[in-house]
């Protein structure tokens, strides 16, 4: 399971300790409480990227962190940006030689991050390069937390908002997801607004419900992509498990349960589900849930699920605009550079294999 170049992390990141424990870890070292606080200010309001230059802590403190921990464990493994809309894709090597990948889109006044939180990713949706690689690991906190430091350094603004649409599923590595997201909207670290999070599943049920019965105050979209059952079990293998009707049904409980809109995702996929037929049952199907659509034409590469042509497009938007103003059709971004998610990954491993044969 480990790549090659494997180099297994030697200490944890300071990013994967939450600030309870991080509480828990100065009360054991008979530190004052306070420094704990220190420390949080330090990662995220200072964005410290090293422990030694923390300098509010002891010179015996910070000795001690750094024999324990590190701060830094993703290194840029190669970045690409589009001339077009300035849509920026980083390709992360992780400590243990795996990599991943986050996108930065700009859209007006958003800065979207889109952060990944597996390696790889079990689900095989036939459209996307990452279910190709299957699983390798899930990330942990700190991994997700630090592909939003760095991108943030690297361009120079925070994000306005943050998307769990990279490599994975966000429900299947639950626990790592939320600290995370915890952690980024700790009104005194980082300080994102919770609504500003998006948790992005392609339906796994059993995480819909504890998402909503734990009431967690991030946004929570679905990647829905076929109103038909058979359609969408060819395209996201998942759905063989959770039919469409199962999925609606866990919707609503979180819409009525929180009392917000839910999103749903559907990506446009010439042959499978782009037709005006298509897009009737799409708005009669949705229509009773508290719910907004984002139809995003598909960016993959392969030649089986290439987007409809401009003008089904048009019809397909035509529809839905006629029915309802809860669906917006979105604009590819950075389809120039292969920002749909596993792609820049596939074509490093892609142009690796080629320098070795
Ligand atoms: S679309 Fe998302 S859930 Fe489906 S295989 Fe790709 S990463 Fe996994």
């Amino acid at each position: 399971m480990n790549p090659n170049e494997s180099n297994a992390p030697a200490k944890k990141s300071l990013l994967d300790v939450s600030f309870d424990e991080l509480t828990r870890i100065m009360t054991d070292w008979e530190e004052p409480v306070f420094r704990a606080r220190q420390i949080r200010e330090a990662l995220y309001v200072q964005r410290r990227t090293r422990i030694a230059d923390i300098t509010t802590l002891s010179k015996s403190l910070r000795d001690r962190l750094n024999a324990h921990y590190t701060l830094r464990q993703l290194s840029l493994e190669a970045y690409i940006e589009s001339e077009k809309d300035g849509t920026g894709k980083y390709l992360w090597r992780l400590a243990d030689g795996y990599k991943i990948e986050s996108v930065v889109i700009y859209e007006g006044r958003r800065t979207t991050f889109c952060i990944s939180s597996q390696v790889g990713c079990p689900l095989d949706c036939k459209f996307c390069a990452t279910g190709k690689m299957g699983l390798l690991r899930n990330l942990t906190p700190g991994e997700i937390i630090e592909q939003v430091l760095q991108m943030e350094h690297r361009i120079g603004r925070r994000p306005t908002n943050i998307v769990y649409m990279g490599m994975g599923e966000p429900m299947l590595n639950y626990d790592s997801v939320m600290q995370a997201a915890e952690t980024l909207t700790d009104p005194d670290g980082y300080g994102l607004s919770p609504r500003r999070i998006t948790i992005s599943t392609s339906g796994v049920i059993p995480g819909i419900y504890r998402f909503a019965d734990e009431e967690r105050p991030f946004s929570l979209a679905i990647s829905l992509n076929s109103v038909d059952d058979d359609v969408r079990r060819q395209i996201m293998p998942i759905s063989k498990k959770y039919p469409i009707n199962d999925l609606l049904d866990a919707a609503r409980y979180y819409t009525e349960k929180s009392g917000r809109l839910i999103t749903f995702e559907y990506v446009l996929l010439d042959r499978f589900n782009s037709t005006r037929e298509d897009a009737r049952k799409l708005v009669k199907l949705t229509h009773r849930l508290r719910s907004k659509i984002n139809v995003i034409p598909c960016n993959a590469t392969d030649e089986a699920y290439r987007p409809p042509s401009a003008e089904k497009t048009a019809v397909f938007r035509e529809h839905i605009n006629e029915r309802s103003r809860r669906i917006t059709m979105r604009k590819r971004k950075g389809w120039e550079i292969q920002a749909a998610c596993g792609q820049l990954y596939a074509e490093n491993q892609r142009r690796k294999k080629s320098k070795k044969s």
